[in-house]
């Protein structure tokens, strides 16, 4: 048996509702910035554009829209709108919206991995040139994602859940189902080369419409804590079969889920390699949403089970090996 996560209110429900029944810190991050609109804003405004023209301009969404999910972002503080006399109003990051920067960053590793960056409304319209500079040592970098206590690179097969609150075994992040790193490493670089070769416009938005959809990344959570069947997700989210199968075959196109069948005839679902790679952007948000919408105790940690200690994770220079801050990290 899996974790279950409560259920949650439909993708369109209101972040209140979605506050008063989601019970996990991912659900909740999900429920303010899962939205694709919403983390196209987030992107602008961390690459330091902050005017209503300028998210016009640069990935030329309608008026009626952009209103929305500013005034939503205000709303939930993770922006504000500076307004003096005489000026347009500037949309900064509040304490909150800047915390989102491990998540960015998350997000960047992954779709320089596993995007195409061949569609210039993705993530990230045009890498490699877009990088991202840690100005300590002054190197363009990629990232890496390491344990606070052990210093070894965080791998999702080698955590695991513990639920703080009910007397639930602990589950393990059942992401891999092969659990040999070595082995993992020259079919993850197969399978991203042809995730770069493939142009298709689907799968060049493909983080944007896994995480920038709250199912999609609902369903991708689950996965994380050992969900595997249709009746778990039903169970885990709360969410219609209509709805889960629309999903399921979404993620599948995606190339983030696979199936294979079990006992018979059942159908298991499982994160691919690609699926697998998006554990720091889960960890992220769970960890933004912790901190930031989860008064008290966690509902779950997440153990590293090389050093036994609770997880806390950190971004390092892949440059400099030196941990990153916010203030010394650039997205050029
Ligand atoms: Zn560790
Ligand atoms: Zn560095």
């Amino acid at each position: 048996m899996g974790l279950q996560s409560p259920p949650i209110s439909p993708p369109d429900a209101d972040f209140e509702s979605l506050v008063a029944v989601g019970q996990s810190a991912a659900q909740r991050s999900i429920a303010v910035i899962g939205d694709a609109w919403t983390l196209r804003v987030l992107r602008t405004v961390f690459r330091g554009k902050r005017r209503y023209g300028d998210f016009i301009k640069e990935f030329g969404v309608s008026r009626a829209v952009l209103t929305d999910r500013l005034n939503k972002l205000v709303e939930h503080e993770v922006l504000l709108r500076d307004t003096r006399e005489g000026k347009h109003p500037e949309y900064r990051l509040t304490e909150r919206g800047l915390d989102l920067w491990p998540l960015f960053l998350a997000m960047w590793v992954w779709e320089s991995d596993w995007g195409t960056g061949q569609d210039q409304d993705t993530w990230a319209p045009d890498l490699p040139r877009r990088q991202v500079v840690h100005t300590g040592c002054g190197h363009p970098m990629r990232p890496q994602f390491k344990c606070l206590h052990c210093q070894q690179a965080v791998l999702p097969f080698e955590t695991t859940a513990i639920d703080a609150t009910a007397q639930a075994d602990p589950q393990a992040f059942t992401a891999a189902p092969l659990a040999v790193a070595p082995a993992i490493t020259s079919s993850f670089r197969r399978e991203r080369q042809d995730a770069l070769h493939n142009t298709s416009t689907l799968q060049a938005q493909r983080l944007v419409r896994v995480i920038g959809d709250r199912w999609n990344s609902a369903v991708v959570a689950a996965a994380f804590r050992a969900v595997r069947t249709f009746s778990g997700f039903e169970q885990a989210l709360g969410i219609g079969p209509a709805q889960l199968s629309m999903r399921l075959a979404e993620l599948q196109k995606l190339g983030i889920l696979s199936t294979r069948t079990y006992a018979g005839s059942r159908m298991a679902y499982r994160l691919t390699k690609a699926g697998i790679a998006l554990f720091p952007v889960t960890l992220e948000l769970v960890r933004w949403g912790n901190r930031w919408y989860w008064p008290g105790t966690p509902a779950f940690t997440v153990q590293h089970l090389l050093c036994k200690n609770p997880l806390e994770a950190r971004w390092h220079c892949g440059h400099c090996e030196a941990e990153l801050v916010r203030e010394t990290v650039r997205f050029a």
